[in-house]
């Protein structure tokens, strides 16, 4: 038995299928999980002492590889000056700032402790704001576990084939209502029906949580117009994008101001941070300003607002993110020219640091053309990448991720993985 085996065995004693969150127990694509005893810069090592190069990041937020030494050294001196104060601090000053200064949409921003309270707050507050109750979300999009928002969703809900999740009212759900992404006709038709119902649209725009499918130009110009128009609030989940596909996030690329964002892994630098922010007229609506209640103990906990302030502020000199982007795009282009080279049906996209992987002929535009791919395979290659020393996302319904650590000679090798792999399949 190898430890990893011996350990994924002793996991499942005391801990619900051995993991603490669902996509790490290799449901999806068999076998056992790698349990991890360290990283540094773009590789980690498990409880073997197997290397890989690593392209899930902690699901992105480690953008500057694993232990960056700035990030650790503010870690550490903040941790030596106390853990949490459930008090505010001046550092939480500095990153408000900052993410006001990197995000013009952003007006007002508050810090929680992950994505899917950043999410649950966004929408209670468009709620509160509006006085409506109906939310529209997308097929495939992954918002957090939030009640309203496990209604087909992406991630490992559709890791396990689930639209849905068992435990979430029938009232809850009714009032979200699940459009195909990419559709401009069906949210036309929808805003056309029950606009003044509609307090909120949440949207990933730039899906990564059913593999990487980006928006097209007409769905972010229909979604920004139809909110607009029917006085509904444009909630940008950026928790994934947000710092991940560029300096000024998925807005900054599609020119789109959002009346919030959330934002997640990214800025908190590889801590429990994330936030929502956007126009000062809504924000102004929370507790202890409005009437709309959103709290929380470990809110811009210290050690998490130092690892985020100094991520942040690695990640906005020049060139990081031209550099980033040409790294992903050399990966992509790279699997494609596999994929092509063997005919086989094999292909990639890259959005900033983003990457999807699809076992298609084609990139998908949809949560049906997702579907579509050879799942199968997907895993087979997956597993023979891992034997490989590559350590990719353990479902084919999962981006992606390139950190600045991965060096030419990194990708160079996944590549020549990729190629020996799918050969042999
Ligand atoms: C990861 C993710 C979330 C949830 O964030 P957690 O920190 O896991 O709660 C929400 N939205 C998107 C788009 C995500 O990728």
């Amino acid at each position: 038995m190898s430890r990893n085996e011996e350990l994924f065995a002793a996991a499942q004693r005391h801990i619900p299928g051995g993991v603490n969150s669902p996509v790490r127990a290799f449901g999806s694509v068999g076998g056992t999980p790698r349990f991890f005893a360290k990283g540094e810069g773009a590789y980690v090592w498990d409880a073997d002492g197997q290397r890989y190069i690593d392209y899930v990041g902690s699901w992105g937020p480690l953008i500057l590889g694993h232990c960056h030494p700035q990030v650790i050294e503010a870690v550490e001196k903040a941790a030596r000056n106390g853990m949490s104060f459930g008090a505010p601090t001046a550092a939480e000053i500095d990153l408000a700032d900052l993410l006001c200064e990197l995000l013009p949409s952003i007006e007002q921003v508050r810090l929680v402790s992950s994505g899917t309270e950043a999410t649950m707050s966004a929408i209670r507050l468009a709620r509160g704001y509006t006085g409506r109750d109906k939310l529209v979300k997308f097929e495939g999009c992954y918002h957090g576990h939030a009640d309203s928002l496990l209604v087909k969703a992406g991630s490992g809900l559709l890791t396990f084939g689930n639209p849905s999740s068992a435990g979430v009212p029938a009232a809850v759900a009714a009032d979200t209502l699940v459009l195909p992404y990419n559709d401009v006709a069906a949210l036309e038709a929808l805003f056309a029906e029950q606009g003044a119902a509609i307090a909120a649209l949440i949207v990933e725009p730039v899906a990564g949580n059913m593999n990487l499918v980006p928006a097209s130009k007409e769905f972010v110009a229909a979604m920004r117009k139809l909110t607009q128009d029917h006085g509904a609030v444009l909630i940008y989940d950026e928790v994934m994008t947000g710092f991940r596909v560029g300096l000024g996030c998925a807005q900054g690329l599609h020119g789109i101001t959002p009346d919030l964002t959330c934002l997640g892994k990214v800025v908190g630098g590889g801590m429990p941070l994330a936030a929502f922010g956007g126009r000062a007229d809504i924000m102004a609506k929370l507790a202890p300003l409005g009437p709309v209640y959103q709290a929380g103990t470990l809110s811009g906990n210290p050690l998490a607002v130092a690892a985020g302030l100094t991520t942040l502020n690695l990640i906005r000199q020049p060139g990081f993110f031209d550099a980033l982007t040409a790294r992903t795009a050399q990966l992509a282009a790279g699997f494609n020219a596999v994929g092509k080279e063997l005919n086989t049906a094999f292909t990639a996209h890259s959005v900033g640091g983003m990457f999807g992987v699809y076992m298609s002929a084609t990139a998908p535009q949809s949560y049906a053309d997702v579907m579509a791919c050879d799942r199968a395979r997907f895993n087979a290659f997956f597993h023979a990448m891992l034997g490989e020393g590559v350590y990719l996302a353990p479902s084919a319904f999962e981006a992606g991720f390139v950190s600045a650590a991965h060096s030419d000679a990194d990708i160079a090798a996944t590549i020549a993985a990729a190629k020996r792999v799918l050969l042999a399949l």
